[in-house]
């Protein structure tokens, strides 16, 4: 099951999207069930089971964090992770600065970016985005390499409302590509979003990497 899911997911995905496994909540065995069929890149939202789970799996797989990450997390996934996606503070970037900086590294990450009509999504506005570019605050950064935006949509059935909160995201994402900022000082070019329930209307959207897990697993 799991690997045709996978196969079925990579034909409708294309070559221009990047598919990420979300493998949180999931049994080894079954993760490593999607490993075997050539995936590399699973995320998880939290940082203890990822620590768990880079000693019980093969160490080439890319890990990627997509869950609110406390300041005081950052240390242990430092030396290894290969994108941060949730990346929404200043505060947080300080610390993961500081960290990448003590390990020697620059670290991947995306601007996680509030689109949902929820109170409970984390992430920066656009104008607080545009506020942090317009002072400066992210060019001491040195150790962060900014590759771009990730969003979560609202958790709805209304897909007229998904598409319009994608579509935004993906105007402010090519709207920041052209800025001085990014276009100099970063390699900004990936933009997440979409999962099992609205990954399709994601890629319609410009969407050039996904994140999925149940429509995998289940
Ligand atoms: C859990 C999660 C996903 C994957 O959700 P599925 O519905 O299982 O595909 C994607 N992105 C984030 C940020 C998540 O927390």
């Amino acid at each position: 099951m799991i690997a045709q899911n996978i196969l079925k997911i990579k034909q409708e995905l294309g070559e221009n999207v990047d598919l990420v496994v979300v493998s949180k909540y999931r049994n080894l065995k079954d993760i490593q069930t999607v490993y075997d069929s050539g995936i590399r890149n699973f995320a998880e939202n939290r940082v203890q089971p990822l620590l768990d789970r880079t000693i019980a799996l093969p160490s080439d797989i890319q890990w990627h964090i997509i869950g609110h990450l406390q300041t005081n997390k950052v240390k242990y996934i430092v030396p290894f992770i290969h994108l941060i996606q949730s990346v929404d503070s200043l505060k947080l970037m300080t610390e993961i600065n500081f960290q990448a900086k003590k390990h020697n590294r620059i670290i991947d990450c995306l601007l996680q970016i509030y689109i949902a009509q929820e109170d409970t999504k984390f992430g920066f506005t656009q104008e607080e985005l545009l506020t942090h570019i317009e002072n400066g605050d992210f060019n001491s950064f040195e150790n962060i390499n900014i590759k771009g935006l990730m969003g979560m949509a609202s958790n709805t059935e209304n897909k007229e409302q998904i598409e319009s909160e994608f579509k935004g995201l993906s105007a402010f994402f090519n709207e920041l590509k052209n800025q001085p900022f990014f276009k100099n000082k970063t390699d900004f070019s990936i933009l997440s979003m979409g999962m099992s329930s609205d990954y399709s209307i994601a890629i319609a959207s410009g969407s050039n990497m996904v994140r999925i897990g149940s429509l995998i697993f289940e």
